[in-house]
């Protein structure tokens, strides 16, 4: 049985991302989606409520746990019982970002393996922050959010 890690910010969780974690778990037997944060940095959203938009978000798939985690990936992967990461890929700006990342990850752990999948094109420009400038200056961005995360967005004052 291969459980992947999906890890990120998830600050808010995207469509993007949805479309990264469905085609995961057809791949893999589990995939858990694990924000990541450092206490002392302030997200938009706080860790509790992200966990929160992104288990109402997805209630149908099966095979996914949502958890949190602070620290190192690597660590938390190994706790987790797995060496197996998920990462998503939209632009070449992301694979100079990924590549680093995943030979760190590497370097700290050498059993880690990062599995990258290519977003699809309608998810390709939708990322957390371009949700959050569009949602500051009241314009439309239902279509690049799970609904939950708009319902919430679309009703809180932050
Ligand atoms: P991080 O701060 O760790 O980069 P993010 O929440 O921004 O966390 O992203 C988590 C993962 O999801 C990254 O691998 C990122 O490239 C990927 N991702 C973000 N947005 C999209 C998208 N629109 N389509 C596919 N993958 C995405």
């Amino acid at each position: 049985m291969t459980t992947a890690i999906y890890p990120g910010s998830f600050d808010p969780i995207t469509n993007g991302h949805l479309d990264i974690l469905k085609s995961g778990s057809e791949i893999f037997d589990k995939v858990i989606i694990a924000v990541s944060y450092n206490i002392e940095k302030k997200g938009f959203l706080s860790v509790e409520k992200r966990v929160e938009l992104i288990k109402e978000s997805v209630k149908d798939l099966k095979n996914v746990e949502v958890d949190s985690f602070e620290g190192l990936t690597v660590d938390y992967a190994k706790k987790r019982g797995t060496h197996v990461l998920l990462r998503g890929l939209r632009t070449s700006s992301d694979f100079e970002y990924e590549l680093q990342l995943s030979q760190t990850n590497n370097y700290l752990s050498k059993d880690i393996k990062t599995v990258f999948l290519i977003t699809k094109p309608e998810y390709n420009f939708i990322s957390s922050s371009m949700v959050k400038e569009i949602m500051k200056n009241n314009g439309d961005f239902k279509q690049f959010v799970p609904d939950p995360v708009y319902k919430y967005l679309s009703n809180c004052d932050i």
